[in-house]
């Protein structure tokens, strides 16, 4: 298949990837789909070309278009995919086309709940040794659950937000202590985003993953240690990780990575009926890379987690709770068996112990006000194609003069 925009084969986002997002232009929100370099403005093409699904992009986001489901999806996709490769559309949709570099994006949907799984056997373990030398690293229940909590939806940010480092208290010997974290992390995670809700009361199976998910986005789960270490006892994360999470400005749809999916790991034991995934594992073969301040950090390996997101549905709704268009939920730290392949400054860093040198001489150990994180990805597409994730970008920006 070739585009009519004459993208290289190997481009990331070329025909065979076309994520969605929202862009501004002149000031107001626009549902957009990414080509290439550019942003193709959906509200008017599809008012021209495909108006019965008008719609689903009339709204300032991507909210009724997540909602309507799986046959709307593969709908527009079947023809944007035919827009972007028929000459015949290309004097319509070319003043429709507006180039990436400079545009504004905005939070593409209204986030409903947020959860965070911990579905990584290498992260599991590592956060073990590090917090709890002594004893087994995995904890009784990890290999029989996807191990997660609820988050706060309503600091979910936006690529290319900045950050700015929270106030907390922190253990200080006996006492403690109140100031900005010293001990502020990433998390590279792969956040998954639902559009159809379920009716609660009744779980929703493996079977039904792609019915209710629509896609991915790149999730930096940005987790203050310090603060984490000290409030986490015993009720779990709270405000070392509500500060703020960032995700992708463009969603990448699950149609784009049929070709990315790969058998589970092995897992032991046996998982419960409800999270059997024999024969239908939505394992995802996504490379990641994290930069920090430009300089590659890591490449955490997707293909490498313990448990995929259709298990963590499956588990999030079995005692009947049930999921809303614009549930967000994260992976969880993915980090891989190797040591240039962890998700977290706390691995890299090992507690703290091992700072590691930067290009500029620099060292660290956790974030630096100014620092910047960029995590990309991308995934084995048909034909040799590679299926680009968009970036999350976020810098961290000093502390508020908190109260003392
Ligand atoms: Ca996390």
């Amino acid at each position: 298949m070739t585009d009519w925009l004459g993208l290289a084969a190997d481009d990331p986002f070329g025909i065979s990837t076309l994520p969605y997002g929202v862009v501004l232009i002149d000031g107001q929100p626009q549902p957009a789909v990414r080509i290439g370099g550019s942003a193709l403005l959906l509200r008017p093409a599809v008012q021209a070309l495909l108006p019965e699904h008008a719609d689903l992009f009339a709204g300032p986001n991507l909210d009724a278009f997540l909602a309507a489901g799986p046959d709307s999806w593969l709908d527009v996709r079947t023809a944007v995919t035919t827009w972007l490769i028929d000459e015949t559309y290309r004097g319509q949709l070319e003043p429709l086309l507006r180039p990436l570099a400079g545009l504004p994006t905005v939070l593409p949907f209204s986030v409903a709940d947020y959860v965070d799984f911990y579905a990584s056997e290498n992260h599991a373990r590592n956060v073990g040794r590090i917090f709890r030398p002594d004893a087994e690293s995995l904890l009784p229940n990890w290999k029989h659950l996807p191990v997660g909590y609820h988050g706060r939806a309503g600091t979910v940010v936006v690529s290319g937000t900045e950050v700015r480092r929270p106030l907390g208290q922190r253990q200080a010997g006996d006492g403690v202590e109140f100031g900005p974290s010293q001990r502020l992390d990433i998390e590279a995670e792969v956040g998954f985003v639902v559009g159809p809700g379920s009716s609660q009361g009744q779980p929703v199976p493996i079977a039904d993953f792609d019915r209710h998910v629509f896609g991915v986005v790149l999730l930096n789960d940005w987790s203050a240690r310090d603060i984490q270490a000290w409030e986490y006892v015993p009720l779990g994360p709270f405000l070392g990780k509500s500060f703020a999470t960032s995700i992708s400005a463009w969603i990448t749809p699950l149609a784009a990575l049929q070709t990315a999916r790969v058998p589970a790991v092995p897992r032991d034991p046996a998982p419960l009926p409800y999270l059997d995934d024999t024969g239908d594992s939505w394992n995802l073969d996504l490379s990641i890379e994290v930069r920090l301040n430009g300089e590659l950090i890591s490449r955490p390996p997707f293909a490498t987690m313990y448990w995929t997101a259709a298990q963590m549905m499956a588990h999030m709704t079995v005692n009947g709770a049930s999921l809303r268009p614009g549930d967000l939920y994260g992976s969880g730290t993915v980090s891989g068996p190797e040591p240039d392949q962890l998700g977290s400054l706390l691995e890299l860093s090992w507690g703290g112990s091992r700072p590691f040198a930067l290009a500029d001489g620099s060292q660290r150990s956790y974030l630096s006000d100014g620092d910047e994180i960029v995590m990309t990805a991308t995934a084995p597409g048909p034909d040799g194609a590679r299926i680009g994730i968009s970036e999350v970008r976020g810098r961290i920006v000093p502390a508020l003069d908190g109260p003392a």
